[in-house]
């Protein structure tokens, strides 16, 4: 479970180009739960959903991730609790167009704490890419791949940790809609098998097929549905 009480965040204070962009953000997210954050350009979306996946750091406040206290913890604890419990989805996928679906999917779990073998590695990328129908495609260089497609792979690499959470930015932002409405539909059956899902969207539809829209205005959260 994720709890955020009255968190705040702000880029470079005291400087002209200073903002406050979290203003005192207050929210609850219980496992289980698909929920999408939404919010004009520029509102804190992205900065919200990097302090809530341990990738940055808020000022004030408190984010409680299963009752542990994110701001006090070191570096290395950080990274540890992305590893075992999140998963990310990148805007615009991230990938690395020049290697295989396979060998994307794997990156994560070299830089994992566990030592696995090479092997068990493979396995785990097969199974998260099995698990977003593309296990055909893994010795495809992503360059190969279509749009929707890369946007599995990447959702593949978000899921191979076998995560509680994942946390997924603008995953329909570069899609057609019916691939959009494809990718949504993935996204709830992997919820269904027991992930929380996050997703960052200015997409309503894709807003709307979740089980609660959060905006974000002014720095603040309104939960509209
Ligand atoms: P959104 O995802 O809703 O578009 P962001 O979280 O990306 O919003 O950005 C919110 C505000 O914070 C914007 O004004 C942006 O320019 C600013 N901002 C984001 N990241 C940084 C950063 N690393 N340094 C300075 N300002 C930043
Ligand atoms: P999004 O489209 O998801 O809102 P942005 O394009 O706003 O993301 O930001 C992409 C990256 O650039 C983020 O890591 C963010 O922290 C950083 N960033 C955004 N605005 C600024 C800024 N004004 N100064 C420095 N870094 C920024």
């Amino acid at each position: 479970m994720i709890e955020i009480k009255n968190l705040n965040k702000a880029y470079n204070l005291g400087e002209e180009n200073g903002c406050e962009v979290l203003k005192g953000i207050n929210l609850t997210i219980h496992d289980g739960e698909m929920t999408a954050i939404m919010g004009a350009s520029g509102a804190g979306k992205s900065t919200l959903l990097h302090i809530l996946s341990c990738i940055d750091r808020y000022d004030n406040g408190e984010y409680l991730l299963d009752g542990e206290l994110i701001g006090r913890m070191g570096d290395a604890r950080m990274a540890e609790i992305r590893n075992e419990k999140m998963g990310i989805v990148m805007q615009d996928f991230a990938l690395i167009e020049d290697f295989t679906a396979l060998e994307n999917v794997m990156m994560p779990l070299d830089f994992s704490a566990k030592k696995r073998r090479k092997k068990e590695k493979r396995n785990m990328a097969l199974e998260a890419l099995e698990a977003v129908s593309m296990k055909e495609y893994a010795g495809k260089p992503v360059c190969k791949l279509s749009g929707g497609q890369k946007q599995r792979v990447a959702i593949a690499r978000g899921l191979v940790n076998r995560p509680e959470i994942l946390f997924a930015d603008e995953p329909t932002g570069a899609l057609d809609s019916v691939t959009s409405g494809e990718i949504m539909k993935l996204l709830r059956t992997l919820n269904e098998k027991g992930t929380t899902m996050v997703i960052v969207t200015h997409d309503r539809l894709v807003a709307e097929s979740c089980d609660r829209i959060i905006k974000i205005v002014d720095g603040r959260v309104q939960d509209i549905a």
